[in-house]
């Protein structure tokens, strides 16, 4: 029998995950398997233990469970601790573990496969809901110059910054707050435009030669990549990456081996009809 693992959420029709996973495994030649599982919103608890009795040796979480897979967790990284939330499980010996995946994922998209290294670079992260959390940490150990945190909620962004600010020179408020400043990078960890809302943001925002980078992905530009074309963003990217990158953390934690990932993202594209990150 191969070794099994799942992602859980809920809706989950749409996740990538498992063929994502299904490529590592032929790529590397291990021996697993790896399904979609929805979960019912009041049920990811006991959809959980179900998997760990019938044999399940880990398990990836997306939306809306990544707070209760924190809380469910018995031992947790340190970056899945200050984060609050968890995208990775892994069951062993009668315990569950938490990690968090989805910074790691990013800093690897942007530094590896972007070739954009972090190191003294200004950051602006806009949001501040589980994605966000997930990336403060990450970011913060690549040593920027600065990261400001911009979210709906200020209060939220405030007090995401206040819990890192040991870590480095982290600041948070709101959009308005961002008047007057540039960035190298800005980051979208809002889900406005899975609502159609653009986010009111001040202009002058990109600094030259800035990324725009977007953890949202799709066929072609998202609405935030084409926003920040037009507001003078030099480079965009989409998430992608940072899904496949995620993804590739999660099963060097379980595997002990890190696939390659450069032709599972080059096959998604594929799928998404795009060849190449999209250019708004
Ligand atoms: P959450 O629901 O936890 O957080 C949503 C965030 O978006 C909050 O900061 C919220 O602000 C903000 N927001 C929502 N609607 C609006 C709006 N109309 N205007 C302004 N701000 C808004 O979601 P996640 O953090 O889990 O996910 C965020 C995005 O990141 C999603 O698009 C998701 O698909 C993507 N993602 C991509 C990954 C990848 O691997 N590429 C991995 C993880 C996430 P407020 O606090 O004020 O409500």
């Amino acid at each position: 029998m191969p070794d099994r693992y799942a992602v859980f959420g809920n809706p989950i029709a749409h996740s990538r995950s498992p063929a994502i996973h299904a490529a590592f495994a032929a790529a590397t030649g291990e021996d697993l398997c790896y399904e979609a599982r929805l979960a019912a919103v009041d049920g990811f608890a006991a959809a959980i233990a179900e998997f760990i009795a019938a044999g399940g040796c880990g398990a990836n979480v997306t939306v809306p469970f990544k707070e209760e897979a924190f809380r469910l967790s018995q031992r947790l990284s340190e970056r899945a601790a200050r984060a609050g939330a968890v995208n990775t499980l892994t069951f062993s010996k009668g315990e569950i573990a938490g990690d968090n995946t989805d910074g790691a994922g990013l800093v690897r998209d942007l530094v590896d496969n972007l070739a954009f290294p972090l190191a003294g670079r200004r950051i602006l992260l806009l949001g501040a809901g589980g994605a966000a959390r997930g990336v403060v940490v990450p970011l913060l150990a690549e040593g920027p110059a600065s990261l400001d945190i911009a979210n709906r909620s200020a209060d939220k962004a405030r007090q995401l910054a206040a819990a890192c600010a040991d870590l480095g020179c982290v600041q948070g408020g709101s959009f308005g707050e961002l008047a007057g400043k540039s960035f190298d990078l800005v980051i979208n960890a809002t889900s406005a435009s899975l609502v159609g809302d653009t986010l009111p943001l001040p202009a002058g925002l990109f600094a030259a030669k800035a990324l725009a980078y977007d953890m949202m992905y799709g066929q072609g530009a998202t609405p935030f990549l084409q926003w920040a074309k037009t507001a003078g963003a030099a480079r965009q990217a989409d998430g992608l990456g940072m899904l496949v990158e995620q993804a590739a953390e999660a099963f060097l934690l379980w595997r002990g081996r890190r696939p390659a990932t450069a032709p599972v993202l080059r096959q998604l594209r594929a799928e998404l009809g795009v060849s190449r990150q999209p250019t708004a």
